[in-house]
């Protein structure tokens, strides 16, 4: 009797280290290689740092398509530190900047294309607000937006005044200044639907008195730059929805053509099938993650902050953000996600 338990505890607790030592994979996840002037979700990397993070991965990790390690996932064969890099969105600085130093690294990287934009040639609606609210000149004392039958109002205060974003997160930002400002009407925006948003940045730019141009600086690609972003090989695409909503605040029936649509449309300029797709704002839930499998998906990437390993749901495979950083934090990092 008490043999069998003892053999039992032991087998216990030899499943347990392997599970602790089983190879984990890193999935990157990037937004932008560029310098903007104002950055409120530090989704820049310059290319500077963008070409050091590349050469440390080649020279530390293993680095591999997305395809190839949820391919070596699903065999349960997940190489030693292996690392995948995904881009989300598609700005068009994905072409001109990160695909030079990948081609030159000889690495591989997805970018998921949030598909309405390449069509509109539209910033995305967080850059125009962006845009708006951290105009140099100084801003009307009281905003107004009319959304859903209902009015918002905020009283600027000292956020009329142009202030530094300050390097923290929206979140933290403290009341009274831009960033502040910026994310308490940011979190009414994304609750929208696409139509109910473009009126609200209407009346936004209204409000601010500003034109209705895009920055080239934050232009996402166009259909023929996709193309070229794809020559050669080295850089897939994803789907990232039609609109980039947060996918768990719609209908089964608006989640399924945002993901349905953005992979026929994605599809019909490659002209071969897509098998990748990130969740907007790394948002889902039960319906969300059932009509991507149903769509054909092979997986797909969210936000949570974990390592790759056999128990991962291969349709929610977790990524850890990257942010501008040198070589030395980021290879400390990089060591820290390898044991997380
Ligand atoms: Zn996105």
């Amino acid at each position: 009797m008490i043999g069998s338990t003892l053999r039992k505890w032991k087998e216990l607790a030899a499943n347990r280290l392997r599970e602790r030592t089983a190879a984990k994979g890193v999935i990157l996840m990037y937004h932008r290689v560029e310098r903007p002037e104002v950055d409120p979700w530090a989704l820049a990397v310059t290319p500077g740092h963008f070409a050091e993070q590349i050469a440390l991965l080649k020279k530390v990790a293993q680095p591999m398509s997305l395809a190839a390690l949820s391919r070596a996932h699903r065999q349960g064969k997940i190489p030693e530190r292996a690392v995948a890099i995904t881009f989300d969105d598609g700005y068009a600085d994905n072409l001109y900047s990160a695909k030079p130093i990948l081609e030159q690294y000889e690495t591989p990287a997805t970018v998921f294309v949030t598909t309405a934009n390449t069509v509109s040639q539209r910033e995305f609606w967080w850059d125009e607000w962006e845009r708006i609210c951290f105009a140099n000149e100084p801003l009307p004392k009281q905003l107004q937006l009319e959304f859903r039958g209902r009015s918002r109002s905020w009283e600027l205060g000292e956020a009329i005044h142009r202030q530094d974003a300050g390097g923290m997160p929206p979140w933290e930002a403290p009341a009274g200044t831009r960033l502040a400002l910026y994310y308490s009407v940011w979190q009414e925006l994304q609750q929208l639907g696409v139509s109910e948003r473009e009126d609200a940045l209407d009346q936004l730019k209204s409000w601010a008195g500003l034109d209705t141009g895009a920055r080239s600086s934050h232009r996402p690609m166009s259909p023929d730059e996709l193309r070229v972003l794809v020559a050669g090989g080295g850089i897939s695409l994803g789907a990232h929805t039609v609109s980039h909503p947060l996918l768990s605040a719609h209908s089964p029936r608006l989640q399924k053509n945002e993901i349905e649509n953005s992979k026929a449309y994605l599809e019909n300029i490659l002209g071969h099938q897509l098998t990748e797709f990130s969740y907007p704002f790394g948002g889902y839930n039960k319906h969300s993650v059932s009509l991507v499998q149903k769509a054909g998906f092979n997986c797909a990437c969210s936000t949570k902050e974990a390592t790759v390993w056999k128990w991962s749901n291969r349709f929610l495979l977790p990524r850890f953000t990257v942010q501008d950083w040198g070589e030395a934090v980021f290879e400390s990092r990089l060591m820290r996600w390898f044991e997380h």
